[in-house]
């Protein structure tokens, strides 16, 4: 893990609620696809973001938001806002969690993404494009409504590459406009796998989704060891 102050580079939306911030940070840091950091807004107030770039990028992408409107996101956005306005840097700790990718396991891989969890399954998906990974690799991103999948038609192009990598968004109020799968995230990954015991299991999202996820995932097969997610400690 590395303390170290970061330029605000970029602020925008991604959606009315969901925020793209691009970090620099002012001296190098090393961290692994599926890490994340805490942003300090003060000494004793740091929140986690998962990073969506990838290791060895120069900037530093985050994703900061949710479907709700809420001081979480919205006290770290106004942080980083007053910070970038001022030209002055914001302090974080980069390089955290150790739900990072096993990019030496062999075996297929399911990443799940429940809103803004998108953020850690974003840089897990690119690194494994980098990598020219041909393993079979299924993204399953869950939002409640559809103009929430902010990087739909980037993951479709992600999936082109490689006819072993499937993108499948799911809407849980879709509107008569959706043609794709709906319901809950995690309800679509257990009706398209009888098993789950064969898979390395990536999980970002609500910690309401993360409890639902572990239990039901185990019960239809998933070795524990197996489900990575940094939102498990937590609950
Ligand atoms: C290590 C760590 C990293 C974090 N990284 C980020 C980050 O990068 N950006 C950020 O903004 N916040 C982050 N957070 C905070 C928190 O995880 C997010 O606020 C949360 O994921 C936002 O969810 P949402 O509102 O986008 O999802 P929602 O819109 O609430 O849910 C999206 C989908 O998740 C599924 N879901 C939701 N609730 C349930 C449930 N009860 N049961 C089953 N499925 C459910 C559904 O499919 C739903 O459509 C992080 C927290 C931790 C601990």
């Amino acid at each position: 893990m590395t303390i170290t102050s970061c330029t605000v580079d970029l602020i925008e939306a991604l959606t009315p609620t969901v925020n793209r911030i691009l970090l620099t940070p002012q001296q190098p840091v090393s961290y692994a696809s599926g890490q994340y950091l805490q942003l300090c807004l003060s000494d004793s107030d740091k929140r986690p973001f998962s990073i969506a770039s990838m290791p060895g990028d120069k900037q530093i992408e985050l994703h900061i938001g949710g479907a709700v409107a809420d001081q979480y996101a919205s006290q770290a956005i106004a942080h980083l806002m007053q910070q970038y306005q001022l030209k002055q840097p914001v302090k974080a700790e980069v390089g955290l969690g150790n739900a990072h990718f096993r990019a030496d396991s062999t075996k297929p891989v399911i990443l799940l993404a429940g809103g803004t969890g998108f953020s850690y399954i974003y840089s897990i998906a690119q690194s494994i494009a980098a990598a020219a990974l041909d393993r079979p690799v299924f993204v399953y991103w869950g939002v409640r409504e559809q103009n929430a999948l902010y990087h739909a038609s980037v993951m479709q192009q992600w999936a082109a590459q490689n006819a072993k990598y499937r993108f499948i968004p799911v809407v849980q109020h879709p509107d008569d406009n959706w043609h794709g799968r709906s319901g809950m995230v995690h309800q679509a990954v257990l009706d398209d796998f009888v098993s789950l015991e064969a898979y390395d299991i990536y999980v970002a999202g609500p910690f309401a989704m993360a409890g639902v996820v572990r239990d039901a995932f185990i019960e239809q097969g998933a070795h524990r060891e197996q489900l990575f997610g940094d939102a498990f400690a937590y609950i």
